[in-house]
């Protein structure tokens, strides 16, 4: 399986703020050493272009990213400090994302070791998410004929709040966000479809409704395309989860997704999105659950 990555994937931020850096490299580490990915498989993105972001973001945020020009709010408002590797990574990353959806069309499946930045909007970030990756990436692949109906499943524990604004009146781009319904963010603009649950959801009631719906959507929507969310914030030991899930609770859905997808013979494309565990160590654990089952399930099929 190809994914992509890029060490510089990993910006710069002051020690001992929240979000887990390290979980970038250590992943690209742990799937190499566990035979998961080979090098040969690992493609290097290229910042993406400017006017391939402006397909989604308007010229004020994108300049006030790239030359450090955002205000103290904004960047308050985003959760990170601007830096230039901050600016760079936020390229580096919307183009792994184009990247592997690219190779998804080709190959079946394919993900990028990062990705999956929900609550970006056009004209400002919020909630570590810089630039939305999906959103230019489905927008570049429409204008350039490659595809035409998107599904996005979004599985991390947060609503992806940018992203269904941004489609809000795109009705070829159907958004599916599960999340917690009491958590973050807590103005929640409309998917296409929304299922939030309840604090302390636990696997099988979470396994159920996600069968169920997933299986609703498909019945419905023919997508040429699928982009998976597979953020790890819905597991119990998550600091800002608030749902119950075990780690094999989490296998189970990851498995769920890639057997409905796979089954239908659609492109998959997989992507980080949030995870916040007690150690950058269990968090590299979780994100690679759901490269493990795809190369699993990818190579039973072949
Ligand atoms: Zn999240």
């Amino acid at each position: 399986m190809r994914v992509s990555y890029h060490p510089g994937y990993l910006a710069e931020i002051p020690q001992g703020h929240v979000f887990p850096m390290g979980k970038f490299p250590g992943l690209r580490g742990f799937l190499l050493k566990k035979n998961i990915v080979r090098e040969r498989n690992i493609i290097n993105p290229r910042p993406v272009l400017t006017e391939h972001l402006l397909t989604v973001h308007t010229p004020r945020y994108v300049d006030a990213i790239l030359n450090g020009n955002l205000e103290k709010k904004e960047a308050r408002r985003l959760g990170l400090p601007w830096s230039e590797s901050l600016a760079i990574r936020s390229q580096l990353a919307v183009q792994g994302t184009l990247n592997a959806a690219m190779m998804a069309l080709e190959d079946g499946v394919a993900g990028n070791l990062a990705g999956g930045t929900h609550h970006a909007f056009s004209d400002f970030g919020e909630g570590f998410c810089v630039f939305n990756d999906v959103a230019v990436a489905i927008r570049v692949l429409k204008q350039s004929l490659w595809v035409k109906k998107v599904l996005i499943i979004d599985l991390d524990v947060h609503q992806g709040n940018g992203t269904a604004a941004i489609f809000h009146d795109d009705p070829d781009v159907y958004t599916f966000s599960m999340h917690g319904e009491k958590n973050f963010p807590f103005r929640k603009p409309p998917s296409t479809r929304d299922v939030g649950l309840p604090d302390k959801t636990t696997d099988k009631v979470y396994l159920e409704t996600l069968e169920t719906h997933l299986n609703d959507i498909l019945a419905e929507f023919s997508p040429d395309l699928v982009f998976y969310l597979g953020g790890i914030d819905p597991l119990e030991t998550d600091r800002f989860g608030r749902l119950s899930l075990t780690l094999n609770g989490l296998r189970e859905r990851d498995r769920m997704v890639l057997r409905l997808i796979s089954s239908r013979e659609l492109p998959i494309v997989l992507l980080l999105s949030g995870g916040y565990a007690p150690t950058v160590e269990q968090t590299v654990q979780a994100h690679a659950i759901m490269y493990e089952e795809a190369v699993i399930r990818y190579s039973i099929m072949m």
